[in-house]
């Protein structure tokens, strides 16, 4: 079955689900909703997926990007959800999606509000996410163990750290994805190769145990889809589709960075947020040369936003906690993006956000409907497991843990390796594209380093079907808005020309 996804396909299916009944209806295409598409599609199930806007347009694409490999739940005692999350980077980095998840090195710089009780205890929490590494099976060459660097090692790294006082770095590893809209793109495709009609721009109003009410959002027609079973993956908007559950949304901000902002950089950072014991600062080199810098925690009242602010505040906390540890501050105006995302929690009547559960939880409405919600991008695949399995309790055993997403290798791919580090083997036809028409090889926008050819590639495959869709998701362009606005020119004339 062919994996493509575009705007004739997308005609072709809206049409064949609203005549048939799907075995499963899944609402919400991000990275939960998406991998539930997978789990059902793989196991043979007729499945109809459908998102009010686009692939990966909610929280999905503004994580901090990590496949966490469980260590952050450790220091809370939560040893389950520790190891849960160490075996599904695994089924990620040597599985499922080789190409989108490598290991990233992290420094955390021993700086004097370090103390050196405050590292030992450190040492032995990444010691012990080494453990957790070694018991999900991944090998120590794929992820390396932690280790203790001198300042000059540290500074190695991280130049730009102020020296005075650096009494050296703690190094880990980690796992990350290239980009977070990727992984929900490459999942919903692989859903889409096993027979799953996914639907961009189709909003539920409503829900039953049967079916639902949805809306085409580039028409306004309103119908309905009929299926034997209904999941709920709205994330941060799950509330409104089941309003027997209650969500306390929590904002978290990353700045953008243009490359060499912070000099050259060879690792991640963990700085540790002065007052705080479990909680980091993140300083995310990305592979398109920007690095993120995040990440707030704060609760959000209110209606459920399309797309969160960035209030003030959160770039200032951002940018002190990352000065406290840099020889030259950066400035506000080195700032070139910021953006937020919330965090679908669970009201649990538990106290701060930072405190709420991270598991993912699978409720049955009174209607039938099952809702699943909360957990993280990396346990993606577990979530659309459970989700499978209380909607549709007679359908096969999931096979997700080794059924490797579209373009699933690295190896022997001869292409650029920004583009086999994006697309794995697909990357070879981009390079074919381009080598088929010279122009293609153009860039996007002057300095940058996406060409014409990917965004022929996301219209014609990547159900990308307007400028946001090519901007905002399947490149990730309009991160700095200065960016997007010079790109937004030849997205139009690629959309024209495809369409
Ligand atoms: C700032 C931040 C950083 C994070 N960093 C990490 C990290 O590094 N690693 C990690 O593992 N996790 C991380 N997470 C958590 C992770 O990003 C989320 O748990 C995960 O992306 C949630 O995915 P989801 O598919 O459940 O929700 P979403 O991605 O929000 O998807 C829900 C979808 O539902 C659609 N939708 C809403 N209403 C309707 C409707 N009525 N009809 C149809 N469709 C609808 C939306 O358009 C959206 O696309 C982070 C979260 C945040 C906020």
């Amino acid at each position: 079955m062919e994996s493509s996804l575009n705007a004739a396909r997308r005609a072709h299916d809206l049409d064949a689900a609203r005549r048939e009944v799907a075995d499963l209806l899944v609402v919400g295409l991000g990275a939960t909703g998406a991998g539930v598409a997978l789990d059902a599609a793989a196991r043979g199930l007729s499945v109809v997926a459908v998102d009010a806007h686009d692939l990966a347009f909610g929280t999905s694409r503004w994580s901090s990007k990590l496949i966490h490999g469980g260590l952050r739940y450790l220091a809370s005692g939560k040893i389950g959800l520790a190891r849960e999350s160490a075996a599904e980077r695994d089924v990620l980095l040597r599985h499922t999606a080789p190409h989108l998840v490598k290991a990233q090195p992290f420094l955390l710089p021993l700086t004097p509000a370090v103390t050196a009780a405050t590292a030992r205890k450190l040492m032995t929490g990444y010691r012990l996410g080494d453990v957790l590494r070694a018991a999900a099976g991944t090998p120590r060459k794929l992820v390396p163990g932690p280790s203790r660097l001198d300042p000059a090692g540290a500074l190695d790294l991280v130049p730009a750290l102020a020296a005075d006082g650096l009494r050296g770095a703690l190094r880990s590893y980690d796992g990350r994805v290239v980009d977070d809209a990727r992984l929900v793109v490459a999942l919903a495709r692989t859903a889409a190769g096993h027979g799953a009609r996914v639907l961009t721009r189709c909003r539920a109003l409503g829900l039953a145990g049967d079916g639902a009410e949805l809306r085409d959002e580039l028409t306004g027609d309103a119908f309905t889809v009929r299926a034997r079973a209904v999941v709920n993956a709205t994330g941060v908007w799950a509330a409104g589709l089941a309003p027997e559950i209650t969500l306390r949304p929590s904002r978290g901000t990353h700045l953008v960075l243009r490359e060499g902002t912070l000099g050259p950089l060879k690792a991640a950072m963990h700085v540790p947020i002065p007052g705080e014991s479990n909680r980091f600062l993140l300083v995310l080199p990305q592979s398109d040369g920007h690095v993120l810098v995040g990440l707030t925690d704060e609760p959000v009242e209110g209606p459920v936003p399309d797309v969160a602010d960035v209030p003030d505040a959160d770039v200032d906390f951002l940018l002190g906690t990352l000065n406290g540890v840099l020889a030259e501050p950066v400035s506000r105006d080195q700032v070139a993006g910021a953006h937020a995302g919330l965090r679908p929690l669970l009201d649990t009547g538990a106290g701060r956000t930072a405190d709420l559960s991270r598991r993912h939880a699978v409720l049955r409405g009174e209607d039938g409907v099952v809702t699943v919600v909360g957990g993280k991008l990396t346990t993606y695949r577990r979530m659309a497991e459970d989700a499978v399995d209380a909607a549709c309790p007679h359908a096969r055993r999931s096979t997700t843990a080794r059924l490797p997403l579209v373009g699933a290798t690295r190896r022997g791919v001869r292409a650029p390796w920004r583009l086999v580090e994006r697309y794995g083997s697909e990357a070879e036809d981009i390079a074919a594209l381009i080598e088929s028409n010279r122009a293609l090889g153009a860039k996007v926008i002057p300095g940058g380093a996406t060409t014409w050819a990917e965004l022929v590639w996301a219209v014609r495959h990547e159900g990308a079907l307007d400028e946001d869709d090519m901007l905002d998701r399947r490149t990730r362009i309009g991160l700095i808005a200065e960016d997007r606005r010079s790109a937004l020119k030849v997205a139009h004339h690629v959309l024209s020309l495809e369409a």
